[in-house]
């Protein structure tokens, strides 16, 4: 077979459009795995749901929404001329800017015209006669690939919480991930926040200077840390641009693909003022440092943990002047770092304001939502505007909303009940000719870094497909249990492993993620690249090839 029929469809006979490869998603991850598929020559469609291209960044328009990441880590780095291109406004972007990124970049490589939006992929069915995908969009057209490409990310199928009454609420209400494109004012109106995850302290800090009264519904206290973000002006931006190869290098480097990485030294090794002095300034710098790039064990050690978590419930005290109110917003139930943490600019602060509450729904549950506003077991508030920042099905989520059958009709729902079983994190055993970027099992961290990474590796496999005549990639049984293994053994003395959160896969808002699962590979990027790369290096051994 000429090689660059391998991996190729012949058009069908009936009206089905026919691809190499469909890719689901048009975010950070689709749109560089298009980019790279078109290099090797292959014929792609991106089908995405959106009525743009940007995914997180084009559904999150929250008021506040920007980067936890530093911007100039954030973009690709596969482009000297995009990078020599892009002025970045801000250490941390906000939204706007990175949705405008992401256009720009669809423009730049001419990527538009193999992206279909408005496209949302209800089901991909594998068939072993053909070897390949069909593929039914929620409005009922067809189409076939021999690849199917996921890039659905791993924070896109927002919930609702589920609180009886939520359909009868006569003021205005949404969800932060479906935040509507028209202004939205909040000026004099009553708002209620539901939710104190990242999204809604960005939210938070970002409204309360102009709401006439703010109610923020909190069930589980988070540990903030402050965001330092700052301008970027030319000179500073041109610096930058000198530095990229250098800063690319280090996110490398680090395990979550960031600039920064943990202080060598463990927290009990060092004296106390050593210790407050080390945490005074990483408290004071921007950025993660505090959660990445802090002594070595705070994140497994009870003890070491124990300390940081009391320094940053003082600065909690220290910023929050009624007590009262202090002390719900410092967490009980896990220590800091055990959940992502939030990055925030004043958001502490906020409570020092009159018109601002903070109620706590496990003194005060949440009754049901009414026409008028939200009951809990002793106030009845009256709202002209809800918010929901209640997070999301993460990781496995955006799968489970596509029917996905591999060989003889298997569920990828049903295969992933009890967890995902992955190799790498890119295939599945029994759903052959699929391919994952970012999907599960495939660690976390500062996102483009690790996706152009997942996206190149991708890339590698099916280039060696089609230079060998393969026209079939599976898992094998026995590389999905060793991986899946191996991905738990990563996990394990974690501490964030012991705390519910979206990390480890709870959403009581979705029925059956009530238990908590391994959902992430938890060894450090370099880490999981020495894998991959290992298994690319001995011609994919443990993937069946046909
Ligand atoms: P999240 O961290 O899962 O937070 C959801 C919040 O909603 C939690 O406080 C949760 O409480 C609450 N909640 C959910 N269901 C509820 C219910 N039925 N009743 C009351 N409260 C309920 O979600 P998120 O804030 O959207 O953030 C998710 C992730 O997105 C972040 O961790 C981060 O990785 C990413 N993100 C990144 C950025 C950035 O880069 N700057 C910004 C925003 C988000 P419990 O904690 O008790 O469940």
């Amino acid at each position: 077979m000429a090689t660059s029929q391998v991996l190729t469809r012949e058009a069908e006979t009936d009206e089905t459009e026919v691809f190499d490869a469909v890719i689901i998603g048009a975010g950070v991850s689709g749109l560089y795995q298009l980019y790279k598929l078109r290099e090797l020559g292959m014929k792609a469609r991106v089908f995405e749901t959106g009525t743009n291209v940007g995914g997180t960044w084009y559904w999150n328009r929250y008021p506040g929404a920007r980067f936890d990441s530093e911007s100039w880590t954030y973009g690709y780095s596969f482009s000297k001329e995009l990078l020599d291109e892009w002025h970045w406004d801000e250490h941390f972007s906000a939204q706007p800017e990175t949705e405008r990124y992401l256009n720009y970049v669809a423009d730049k490589f001419d990527l538009r015209r193999d992206i279909q939006l408005r496209s949302r992929v209800s089901s991909a069915q594998y068939r072993e006669d053909t070897r390949s995908w069909d593929i039914t969009l929620d409005d009922g057209r067809h189409y076939s690939a021999r690849l199917l490409i996921t890039a659905i990310g791993v924070l896109s199928a927002p919930t609702m919480p589920r609180i009886p009454g939520v359909e009868t609420f006569r003021g205005q209400s949404c969800h932060t991930a479906h935040w509507p494109k028209e202004p939205v004012t909040f000026e004099g109106k009553r708002v209620a926040v539901i939710g104190t995850g990242a999204t809604a302290v960005q939210t938070i800090q970002t409204i309360a200077k102009d709401v006439g009264s703010l109610t923020v519904f909190q069930r589980t206290a988070q540990w903030c840390a402050p965001l330092h973000n700052a301008r970027i002006g030319e000179e500073e931006m041109q610096g930058i641009r000198a530095r990229y190869p250098e800063i690319f290098a280090r996110c490398y480097e680090t395990p979550g693909c960031f600039v920064h990485s943990p202080d060598p030294r463990s927290a009990l090794e060092v004296t106390p003022e050593e210790r407050e002095a080390f945490w005074e300034k990483l408290y004071a710098e921007p950025g993660f440092g505090i959660w990445q790039g802090n002594f070595r064990d705070i994140l497994i050690d009870p003890e070491a943990n124990a300390l940081i978590s009391d320094f940053i419930a003082r600065k909690i005290r220290e910023r929050v002047k009624n007590p009262v109110v202090a002390e719900r917003l410092i967490p009980k139930n896990h220590g800091f770092g055990g959940r992502r943490v939030p990055l925030e600019t004043h958001y502490y602060e906020v409570y020092n304001q009159p018109n601002v509450e903070l109620v706590d729904i496990n003194e005060t549950p949440i009754e049901r939502i009414t026409p008028a506003g939200i009951k809990t077991s002793d106030t009845e508030y009256e709202f002209d505007l809800i918010i929901y920042a209640t997070g999301f099905d993460a990781i496995t989520g955006a799968f489970d909303r596509i029917d996905i059958r591999g060989v003889n009709g298997r569920r990828l729902k049903d295969e992933w009940k009890n967890g995902p079983q992955t190799y790498l994190g890119v295939l599945v055993e029994g759903f052959p000719n699929m391919l994952m970027v970012m999907g599960p099992h495939a660690g976390l961290g500062n996102f483009p870094r690790a996706a152009e990474y997942s996206v190149e590796w991708a890339t590698g496999l099916i280039r060696h497909a089609r230079t060998h005549g393969i026209t079939r990639i599976e898992a094998t049984h026995a590389g999905t249990e060793r991986w899946t293994e191996h991905v738990k053994s990563t996990g394990v003395g974690l501490l964030a492993n012991d705390v519910d959160s979206w990390m480890t896969g709870i959403n009581r808002n979705v029925d059956g993620k009530d238990t908590r699962k391994i959902m992430r590979y938890s060894g450090g990027y370099p880490a999981y690249r020495e894998h991959c790369d290992a298994v690319a290096a001995e011609e994919y051994h443990e993937i069946r090839l046909e």
